[in-house]
């Protein structure tokens, strides 16, 4: 039996591991950086360093990495060993300056043009604020990323900046509203992680799988998720064993592994975290993706985050969600029982809808990917419309302050079960709306369109700085009123008067809401090339280099950097599909067929009067779809040629690949997908998507 509380956090330099082996002094002073962010001495650094480094090695760790987030979308890091020479020996060594500065060579990560090869530098810089860890005998230090010039390469330091800026603006509106002892404000995220699990064999024979992470042929097995059978279904032995390794692995690492279930389609499965601090949730997050895909590999499977690994089946998403609270303990965003006169709530509740409002594009953009393409929209996800739900409670509230009517809440009501061995309880005060993409659940904000192999560092940023800059400007309108309560009254109402149609109830996967949208004047932008052209209005733009977040020179930078992914991503899809079409799918329907033929004339010669109908019939078939599928493949060839005339327009580039060479690629697989279903299993080069889907 596993001692969970021994086990937990046992590979991390945490508080009490920092406690124990730091002199009072230096600890005191590594509080004060983590808690307050204030600047960390040299001196600290030093005895920091020393103290982790005898930790890591007495751990059985021969080296140290600064572990950062560039612009590729993975982590990164490079290994340094502790040693030192010493005579014609070695000692282990850890200096100040090696945990404060590393110097990776930045030219080979993406920086969307805005850095020269020649100006190859890049440092790595370590961020107290998340607790270093131990992986593979190796000390991680979660680190922030810039090239040398200074310009911001990572995901990290946008989201440390967001979380500042937010703490700042917040903290002076509450000392506005009577709460001078708050200092510091902090946001939180727990982030739900949507995944598939499939064997390791059917993986190895999927080309379409290794290069993109998604299948590109595939027709669909008899059976798929309409029995909803999956959902919440008793957990198989061999995934349960792979989820309790799972586990005791993040468990050790300090993440706050919570939940685990089956998921809606086959095979797909999820985690969900306790929620931490903004910074701290993104890095287990990309951890946890990490672990999950080492785990995965012990137990002979693969674990898919691919937005949309199989076609007809639900794809997998990540759920952020999102709070604020402050250093005594209050979430802001918790309405209280009298959300009425809670001003505080409604000022905080004011300043998100504004935001979600003001931002939508922002929103949008910071989920768009290639793989989250095939799920929003598609009713398996939000719509790429976003709304906001609030659900009765609130949204009876909202409309109150609007019309200055009386409001009196619902209030909780008994749950009779009707049995008296089951006991009775509270029910919540408004159901949930699984269909919204950004829902309020209770104290919190649920964002639901993310992709699941998003890292969540992005949409938290722009969150975070999109309400800064909301509670920024209520501070202006407020700080001169004479009577404070009085002018937050006028202000909320006025606010949620104007922000009030991003708010909607209703059914988000609905054709009627795609015709209210556009009547509400709200964005709806299907795909990456259409939301990306948006990252660069001057609004964002302002937005970003008001608050210090970015500058315009990253902005733009970030833009192009999306862009070039999104096209190379299609690229190598659709290199693959030509790959599969011409090496093996149709050598495989050719020599089917050939040997049909064979069959039809062996029978012939034995006697004409024995039918070949089945295989005449067959012949025709085949031979007619592999004649339009070659056709096609030749065609999607052609398509990815013509994207050369845009190459230096990346936008333009995107645009094509999305609405030409994508179509050709939608076209050649329902070609090839007809084909799967009329050739012999023993024939088709693929696993078919039932051994895939069923097979674990
Ligand atoms: P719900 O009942 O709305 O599903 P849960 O308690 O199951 O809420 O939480 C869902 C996710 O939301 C979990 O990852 C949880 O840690 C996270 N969560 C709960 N409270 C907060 C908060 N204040 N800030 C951020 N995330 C939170
Ligand atoms: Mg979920």
């Amino acid at each position: 039996m596993t001692n969970v509380p021994e086990l937990f956090g046992s590979m991390v330099f945490n508080d009490q591991k920092m406690k124990a082996r730091l002199p009072h002094t230096t600890y005191k002073a590594l509080k004060k950086t983590i808690q307050n962010g204030e600047p960390l001495d040299i001196s600290v650094a030093n005895a920091v360093a020393n103290a982790m480094k005898d930790w890591a090695v007495e751990m059985g760790c021969t080296h140290y990495t600064h572990w950062f987030q560039p612009m590729t979308g993975v982590t990164a890091e490079k290994h340094d060993s502790f040693i030192a020479p010493d005579g014609d020996q070695v000692i282990m060594e850890f200096s100040g300056k090696e945990l404060i500065k590393g110097e990776p060579d930045a030219s080979s990560f993406p920086s969307g043009g805005i850095r020269a090869t020649f100006e190859a530098r890049g440092y790595t810089t370590w961020d107290p604020t998340s607790p270093a860890f131990i992986r593979d005998k190796t000390l991680y230090i979660p680190t922030a990323f810039c090239s040398y010039t200074g310009e911001v390469l990572d995901k990290k330091t946008p989201l440390l900046r967001s979380m500042e800026r937010l703490s700042s603006v917040a903290v002076k509106v509450l000392h506005l509203l009577g709460k001078e002892d708050v200092t510091r404000v902090t946001t939180t995220v727990g982030p739900e992680q949507e995944y598939f699990l499939i064997d390791k064999k059917m993986y190895d024979q999927r080309p379409d799988l290794i290069f993109t992470g998604r299948t590109l042929f595939g027709a669909p097995a008899p059976k798929g998720q309409e029995l909803e059978d999956h959902y919440f279904g008793s957990i198989k032995t061999r995934v349960a064993a792979f989820m309790n390794d799972l586990d005791e692995e993040l468990w050790k690492l300090g993440v706050l592994a919570k939940t685990k279930h089956n998921e809606v389609a086959p095979s797909q499965h999820e985690l969900a975290p306790i929620f931490s601090t903004s910074n701290i949730a993104t890095d287990h997050n990309e951890l946890t993706m990490e672990v999950m895909k080492k785990t995965a590999e012990k137990h002979g499977l693969v674990c898919l985050l691919h937005e949309k690994p199989f076609a007809g089946v639900n794809g997998s998403g990540k759920h952020n969600n999102w709070s604020i609270g402050t250093n005594t303990g209050e979430n802001l965003l918790d309405p209280g029982r009298n959300p009425e006169n809670n001003l505080q709530f409604q000022l905080f509740l004011a300043a998100v809808v504004k935001a979600v409002h003001e931002y939508q594009d922002l929103l949008r953009i910071t989920v768009a990917s290639a793989g989250n393409d095939h799920r929003l929209g598609a009713n398996e996800a939000p719509p790429a419309i976003i709304s906001m739900y609030l659900g009765d409670d609130l949204g009876a509230l909202v409309e109150a302050i609007i019309e200055g009517k009386e409001y009196k809440s619902a209030g909780k009501s008994d749950m009779l079960t009707g049995v008296d061995v089951l006991p009775d309880f509270k029910k919540d005060t408004s159901d949930r709306n699984r269909t919204s993409p950004f829902a309020f659940t209770g104290n919190k904000f649920e964002f639901r369109a993310l992709g699941s192999s998003l890292n969540i560092g992005c949409p938290n940023y722009m969150l975070n700085t999109m309400v800064a800059e909301e509670l920024n400007e209520f501070y202006g309108e407020l700080k001169d009123a004479s009577d404070v309560d009085a002018a937050v009254k006028v202000l909320v109402k006025k606010v949620l008067t104007e922000h009030r149609n991003i708010i909607f109830n209703g059914d988000n996967y609905s054709a009627e809401w795609v015709d209210e949208a556009a009547r509400r004047g709200l964005c709806n932008y299907r795909s990456l090339p259409e939301a990306m052209a948006h990252y660069v209005d001057r609004k964002n733009i302002d937005l970003f280099v008001k608050n210090g977040i970015v500058s315009e020179a990253e902005i733009r930078a970030r833009y192009e950097i999306e862009l070039e992914h999104y096209v190379k991503q299609l690229h190598i899809e659709a290199l693959t599909m030509i790959d599969m079409a011409q090496r093996s799918i149709a050598p495989a329907v050719s020599s089917f067929v050939g040997k049909l033929t064979e069959t039809a004339l062996a029978k012939k010669s034995l006697s004409e009067s024995i039918s070949v109908y089945a295989e005449t019939s067959l012949v025709e078939e085949l031979s007619d779809g592999l004649e339009k599928f070659v056709k096609k493949t030749a065609d999607l060839a052609t398509a990815v040629e013509e994207a050369k005339k845009y190459n230096g327009d990346n936008l333009a580039q995107a645009t094509y690949y999305r609405e030409v060479v994508f179509a050709e690629m939608e076209k050649l697989r329902e070609l090839g997908d007809a084909m799967e279903r009329r050739t012999s299993a023993a024939y088709w080069p693929y696993p078919s998507y039932g051994e895939i889907l069923f097979g674990v």
